[in-house]
């Protein structure tokens, strides 16, 4: 069940690296030894910097943990026996319980290929509208925003290298130098201006680190705004010319005056006012948001409120100035653009557009009215599962939602309550260990499939090494079950890409013109790209946006309190995030011995003031709880964190059984950055 292999021809292979969006060059040599260098030809990491993730990813190809062999109900079993079953017990649950019965659940690091035929896979082979993805706990608030604003959602509308030129940068809720640290030479030369609740690694190196409490970041940007308009900073000239929108949102901001702001939000108002100032004085300036400001129950109203910041200093769409969002996953862009998501279509179309079904009902040789409407978002699929009316099965690929899911011990009921669980892993995930059937698969190196960075760069990731024996890919584990239920997909990358760039032609992620030649000869591709001989858009606003009057859209929005605020029983608040050794829910990382000796363990951090008080020193064991669940980690004190906050990474099962699953009402992202907890010593 576990590989482990060397290599003896001596050869090199151009790809990127297998976690973050940032997807640096590597190259990887595969002589006796499997190898990692950085590339200097592409340009996220040309200074040729990788971080420790990066720099040990080849143990993941290598990894005594590795899956090997299909196991159903936790014993070896043959592949077709393996995929028999499970097309079987599909069919009889449809059969029984109707085509939404099974719910697939995908995820923001699969390839651009395996991301669209799932969305294919579930629409036309299962016929159910019950296929959401991880990404929906990760960028759905700014993508709800950015579409709502500029009528496309692009994570960073311009290259990478542009923000090197700014004067000013302000990063809200996004601690890159723990995510994506090569990301941070980019920022090397303007001033930074670090939105956080807690003083991060990224703060600490910022030239003004705002630290607003938490669930008040909304607050803090409609305060920065007021500000703006009252010190005569706004950009008359760009909002006349470029925007819509903007007199509603000035007269809605006369309430948000700055000593209020700094009630709510702990920041004083002088910092308030260096931060505008600096802003509007910059030649050049950008705002970029995170998963800070997303991960709450107004994530897309916290968002709307910074890119409303943006658009009144005029930075939008102008070389050398704008707005973005920073995407996290390694595939987080193209994996919210091909289809599966509850409510989308291929070339990020709506599933509720007669002409986009049309299109893509076309190119998939089906009817229009046999595709299903949209389905529920992640967590309300989650939530379902095995409930009166719910799916009674729930195929998941490239996900571990019993660890990245909020309120995981409500999941984990959910997923008991199941007639059938399959999960694509490769390695045995908390959620694959739970699984009635486990398909082990090839991942990164070993596949070759291409992926769309945080600039929306389509870049190639080509096979490099050799599986081990026993692994297919998701392709193919997708296309044997749809053979099995009378379907025939195509399970080799490129014919699927080139499937994927006629079902995207014509919409906001149009691929059409994109080829694998064209993204191998260079450093990629910016979509949109509409036709072969189209140069590909690093900046597709420079003209005008992507709304049906090229105007960029300001909208009123207003700051109301976390879904759950402290009080007697829970009074603290507690925020989650990332760590630099892992990724995500650690499935991957926590694998890798030197990353497990960086960070071998959760931790809860604390103030000093809060911890002397609580009768908590260093490396106590704490108990954390909230309404939902509780979880326990040694203490870390540091007065990085606020004294009315403590914070835990979510890399380990536990921690998000702490979390509220209190979703946005448009982005559907449940609030993971703020929750009411009580925390005590264990004794
Ligand atoms: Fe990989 Fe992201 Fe680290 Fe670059 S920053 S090496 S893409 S994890």
């Amino acid at each position: 069940m576990t590989a482990g292999r060397t290599h003896k021809t001596d050869k090199t292979h151009k790809t990127h690296c297998p976690y973050c969006a940032l997807q640096c060059g590597m190259e990887i040599g595969t002589g006796r030894e499997i190898r990692i260098t950085p590339r200097t030809d592409v340009p996220a990491n040309a200074s040729g910097a990788l971080c420790q993730k990066g720099w040990t990813a080849a143990e993941l190809l290598t990894n005594g943990s590795r899956l090997t062999t299909p196991l159903l109900h936790g014993e070896p079993v043959a592949w077709e026996a393996a995929l028999d079953h499970v097309a079987a017990r599909l069919s009889e649950i449809r059969a029984e319980h109707g085509p939404d019965a099974v719910a697939v659940f995908g995820g923001g690091g699969l390839t651009n290929e395996k991301a669209y035929t799932l969305g294919k896979f579930a629409r036309v082979a299962l016929g159910t509208s019950q296929i959401d993805y991880n990404g929906r706990f990760c960028m759905s608030s700014a993508a709800a925003a950015s579409i709502r604003a500029f009528g496309m959602d692009r994570g960073l509308p311009f290259p990478v290298t542009d923000l090197a030129g700014a004067d000013v940068v302000l990063l809200a809720g996004a601690n890159v130098a723990e995510t994506m640290p090569p990301f941070v030479r980019h920022l090397e030369g303007p001033r930074a201006i670090v939105v956080d609740p807690r003083r991060t690694p990224t703060a600490r190196r910022a030239w003004l680190h705002l630290q607003p409490a938490p669930g008040t970041d909304l607050a803090l940007a409609l305060g920065l705004l007021h500000l703006v308009v009252a010190e005569g900073l706004v950009d008359e000239a760009y909002v006349a010319g470029r925007t819509s929108g903007f007199e509603e949102v000035r007269t809605s901001l006369a309430s948000w005056w700055p000593e209020r702001v700094e009630r709510i939000t702990g920041v004083p108002v002088y910092r308030m006012r260096q931060a505008v100032r600096a802003l509007a004085a910059a030649g050049r300036a950008y705002v970029l948001t995170g998963r800070g400001v997303e991960q709450h129950a107004k994530g897309t109203d916290t968002v709307t409120a910074f890119v409303n910041l943006a658009l009144a200093l005029g930075l939008p769409g102008r070389h050398g100035s704008g707005y973005g969002c920073l995407t996290g996953q390694g595939n987080g862009q193209g994996g919210r653009e091909h289809g599966q998501k509850a409510d989308q279509l291929p070339g990020y179309r709506r599933i509720d557009d007669p002409a986009a079904r049309a299109h893509v009902a076309g190119v998939w040789g089906v009817a229009p009215e046999s595709l299903p409407g949209p389905g529920r978002s992640a967590y309300e699929l989650l939530d379902a599962l095995g409930t009166p009316g719910g799916p009674r099965a729930l195929l998941v690929f490239g996900s571990n939602p019993l660890v990245s899911a909020p309120a995981s011990e409500r999941v984990a009921g959910r997923l008991a309550g199941l007639d059938l669980l399959v999960v694509c892993d490769v390695v045995l995930s908390e959620t694959a260990a739970r699984a009635d059937v486990v398909f082990p698969v090839t991942q990164w190196a070993e596949e070759t499939g291409t992926m769309t960075n945080l600039e929306g760069r389509v870049l190639l990731r080509r096979r490099a090494v050799e599986p081990p024996d026993g692994v297919r890919s998701d392709l193919e584990v997708i296309a044997e079950l749809a053979a099995r239920l009378g379907h025939r997909f195509p399970s080799r990358p490129r014919e699927v890409f080139d499937e994927l760039r006629r079902a995207s032609a014509g919409g906001a992620a149009d691929y059409s013109g994109i080829t694998y030649e064209r993204v191998e000869a260079g450093p990629g591709v910016f979509w949109p790209c509409p036709e072969p001989g189209h140069p590909g858009t690093p900046r597709p606003f420079l003209d005008r946006f992507a709304t049906p009057d090229g105007r960029a859209r300001f909208v009123p929005v207003g700051h109301r309190p976390p879904a759950e605020e402290p009080d007697e029983d829970y009074p603290l608040h507690l925020t989650t995030g990332r760590v630099l050794a892992h990724y995500q829910s650690g499935a991957q990382t926590r694998r890798i011995a030197p990353l497990v000796r960086a960070a071998p363990e959760p931790f809860v951090e604390l103030h000093p003031d809060l911890a002397e008080r609580l009768g908590i020193r260093p490396g106590d064991v704490v108990r954390v709880s909230s309404r939902r669940g509780e979880d326990r980690a040694p203490a870390r004190i540091s007065d990085a964190v606020r004294r009315d906050t403590v914070f835990m990474p979510f890399h380990w099962e536990g921690v998000n059984r702490l979390t509220n699953p209190a979703l946005d009402p448009m982005s559907r992202m449940p609030e993971f950055k703020v929750c009411a907890v009580r925390v005590e010593r264990d004794s």
